[in-house]
């Protein structure tokens, strides 16, 4: 194991305190900007790098400067909200796992502020007492993370799937299916299923939907453009196609099966 650097008192003058998470490694934290540094930026120089790069208005303050400053913030309760202290990470994986429960249950996203958090606070307090729903209060629950954390783990999850597509050593085949949504727009929908890992997975691929007509050549063109945004040359790896048996899917000229065969050559 590589020898690990030690937290020295007279960084507070670079603007840094010292943080340690789960694994008992100190970091440098700088406390203007709540930001941790690796346990090997622990020395003058890239402490003061850093005051430099991002706090300018600072780096010719004084020690005392900097000392009042750390207390100051430490009173205000601005150091705790910057993550000081306290192991970040379990806070963090909990917010996902709560995010993943609401999209899969097909729940409004604004539950886990309105009701999931305040009835877990009240359970903790009641069961478990008082300190432990402090704890519980630090897990980022609002309406905006929620939203941005089911946004990252769908990303997530498609790059998984075309990852997969990609790697499978065996064509792919797709399913078609056109819906109306409650505001009357049409929506294609696309399935896939591949082989992986010596199983036959089949996934939902994406939901568009069809803004202008739905012709076959809108659906050639949706799926052109998310394939090619994930460079993918799905043509070739196409095996078979399945679809309602619509004529803007079927139809011999203009079909989806027809001008995507086309595409081919
Ligand atoms: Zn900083």
């Amino acid at each position: 194991m590589s020898k690990k650097r030690k937290y020295d008192e007279s960084y507070v003058k670079y603007g840094f305190c010292c943080m340690k998470e789960s694994d008992d490694v100190e970091k440098p934290q700088c406390f203007l900007c709540g930001k941790v540094l690796a346990n090997a930026s622990m020395k003058s120089a890239k402490l003061i790098e850093h005051l430099k790069s991002l706090h300018p208005e600072n780096a010719s303050k004084d020690l005392e400067f900097f000392t009042k400053k750390k207390a100051q913030l430490l009173k205000s309760g601005t150091l705790t909200k910057l993550g000081f202290g306290i192991p970040q990470k379990p806070l963090v994986e909990e917010s996902f796992r709560v995010a993943y429960r609401i999209a899969k249950s097909k729940k409004p996203h604004t539950i886990g502020e309105t009701l999931i958090k305040p009835c877990a606070l009240e359970m903790v307090e009641l069961v478990c007492g008082l300190e432990q729903r402090k704890k519980l209060e630090a897990i980022p629950l609002s309406n905006d993370v929620i939203q941005s954390r089911i946004v990252e783990i769908s990303c997530n999850i498609l790059k998984q799937i075309i990852n997969e597509l990609k790697a499978s050593p065996f064509p792919f085949s797709m399913q078609l299916d056109e819906t109306t949504d409650i505001s009357n727009c049409s929506q294609l929908l696309v399935f896939v299923r591949y082989v992986s890992a010596d199983t036959i997975k089949e996934e939902f691929l994406l939901c568009e939907p069809l803004l202008q007509t739905t012709k076959a050549v809108d659906v050639l063109a949706i799926l052109n453009v998310f394939f090619s945004k994930h460079d993918f040359d799905w043509k070739q790896k196409l095996h078979s196609l399945c679809t309602d048996g619509a004529p803007a899917m079927l139809g011999n000229k203009s079909g989806f099966l027809h001008l995507s065969i086309l595409g081919r050559q």
